[in-house]
C-alpha cells in the first residue's frame, strides 16, 4: 500500500504521532528543547553548564556545533525524502523537486561552507540570499567581502530573486532550493495536513508575514545607514546595533528555528514559510503579479477536499476547485502537492500571463476548517 502514490490520505489520520494528539505534542516539545539548547547553548552553558552539542561537535572533529546542526539537518532531509517520496514519488514533479532541494541542502547548506572553513575562508552559504539570510547584505558584510557577497547576494537578491519569481513564481525559491522550505517538505511532511485553513489564520498569516518583511527592510536599512554616517552618532549606532540584535533574536532564532520547527507537529511544517519568513513574503508579492497560476478544469471537482487537506500552506484549494477559478495566491510555494493528491486532476500549475479572470479569496465562499 506504501508503493501506491496516493495512499496520503487513507494513513494520515491514523497515525497518533501525525495528529494533535499526546505524541505529537511530545514530538514537538522534543524539537523544541532541540532548538532551544542549539540556538541558546552558551545561556544554558553559563547557568547550567550544559554544553552538550559542541561536546558532540568536537568529539566528532568538528570545529563547531553549526556544523553538526547542518549535518543533522541533511540527514533529517535525507531521511523525510525517502519517506516523502515512498508516498508521493509517482510523480516526476516530486521527484525532480525533492532531489534538487536535498541535493542543494548537501552541497551548499553544508558541504561548501564545511571546505570552505577547512580550508580558513569565510564559510558562505550560498542556498540562502537576503532577506533570508539578513546579513549578507549588511553593509560591514559587503565592505568585508565585496567580490562573494556582490556576485552572490547583491545579484541573487536583488536581480535573480524578482525575475525568477515574477516568470516561475516563488516555487524555483521556496519549493526547489531553500533549506528552510526543503525540511518542511521532507522532515515536516508527515505533519502537511495540519497546516490550518482558516479564515483567522490566513488573517494572522497576512499580517505577520508582512510584519516581518518590514522589519527585515528597517533593519537593514538602519545597519546601512549607520554604516554610511560613520561613527559620529553613537546614539543612532546603539538604535540599529539593537534592533538587528533584536531581529536576529526574534525572527532568526525564535521564530526560525524554535518556533519555525518545534511546532511542525502542531500546525504543519510550513509555520515559519507561511508565517512569518521575509523572503517568502516579497517572493508572494511578486509572485502575485507574475506568471503563475493554478489553474482548474471546470465542473469537474467532487469536493473530496484532497487538495486542501494536503495544501501545507493553508490555502483552501477545494473552494477555488468548487468555483471554477484558477488562481494565484501569494502564500502558494508550488509544491504541487495539491495536484499530485486529486484524483480528478482538477489542478494544474502553471505559468502564464492569461489571468484576468482569476478572483481573489475575498471572491470565494471559503469553508474553513
Ligand atoms: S496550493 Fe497547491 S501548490 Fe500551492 S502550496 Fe498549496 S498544495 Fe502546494
Ligand atoms: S480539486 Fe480535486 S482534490 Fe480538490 S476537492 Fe476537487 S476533486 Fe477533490
Amino acid at each position: 500500500m506504501y508503493l501506491q502514490g496516493q495512499n496520503g490520505l487513507l494513513s494520515t489520520f491514523r497515525e497518533g504521532w501525525r495528529t494533535r494528539g499526546t505524541l505529537g505534542i511530545v514530538f514537538a516539545l522534543l524539537l523544541i528543547a532541540f532548538y532551544l539548547l542549539m540556538y541558546f547553548e552558551d545561556w544554558f552553558a553559563g547557568r547550567f553548564g550544559i554544553r552538550w552539542f559542541t561536546q558532540i561537535a568536537e568529539s566528532a572533529g568538528l570545529s563547531n556545533r553549526w556544523y553538526l546542526y547542518g549535518f543533522l539537518y541533511c540527514v533529517a532531509m535525507i531521511g523525510g525524502g525517502i519517506y516523502y517520496l515512498r508516498r508521493h514519488g509517482n510523480s516526476r514533479y516530486n521527484q525532480l523537486r525533492i532531489a534538487t532541494n536535498i541535493g542543494v541542502q548537501v552541497m551548499f547548506g553544508f558541504s561548501l561552507p564545511f571546505f570552505m572553513h577547512l580550508m580558513g575562508q569565510k564559510d558562505f552559504y550560498f542556498s540562502y540570499i537576503w532577506p533570508l539570510k539578513i546579513e549578507y547584505l549588511y553593509p560591514e558584510t559587503i565592505a568585508q567581502y565585496p567580490f562573494y557577497i556582490i556576485m552572490y547576494s547583491a545579484v541573487a537578491s536583488l536581480l535573480l530573486m524578482p525575475i525568477l519569481a515574477i516568470t516561475l513564481g516563488k516555487r524555483w525559491y521556496c519549493s526547489w532550493i531553500c533549506g528552510c522550505g526543503g525540511l518542511s517538505n521532507t522532515f515536516g511532511d508527515p505533519w502537511r495536513h495540519l497546516t490550518s485553513k482558516s479564515t483567522p489564520s490566513w488573517r494572522f498569516e497576512q499580517v505577520t508575514v508582512h510584519t516581518v518583511m518590514i522589519l527585515a527592510v528597517v533593519s537593514t536599512g538602519l545597519v546601512a545607514f549607520d554604516f554610511a554616517i560613520g561613527k559620529d552618532y553613537p546614539a543612532f549606532h546603539a538604535v540599529a546595533f539593537e534592533f538587528r540584535g533584536w531581529y536576529a533574536f526574534v525572527v532568526s532564532a525564535i521564530l526560525a528555528g524554535v518556533v519555525g520547527v518545534g511546532l511542525y507537529p502542531l500546525f504543519g511544517p510550513r509555520v515559519w514559510c507561511r508565517n512569518f519568513c521575509p523572503m517568502a513574503a516579497m517572493l508572494g508579492l511578486m509572485q502575485k503579479i507574475g506568471r503563475y497560476r493554478i489553474t482548474v478544469k471546470p465542473d469537474m471537482c467532487i469536493s473530496c477536499g484532497n487538495c486542501s487537506t494536503y495544501c501545507e500552506m493553508g490555502i483552501d484549494v477545494r473552494s477555488y476547485a468548487q468555483s471554477n477559478q484558477s488562481f494565484t495566491r501569494a502564500s502558494c510555494v508550488g509544491c504541487g502537492m495539491c495536484a499530485h493528491m486529486c484524483p480528478r486532476g482538477v489542478l494544474r500549475l502553471e505559468n502564464t500571463w492569461n489571468k484576468q479572470k482569476d478572483k481573489t479569496r475575498a471572491g470565494l465562499p471559503i469553508v474553513d476548517f
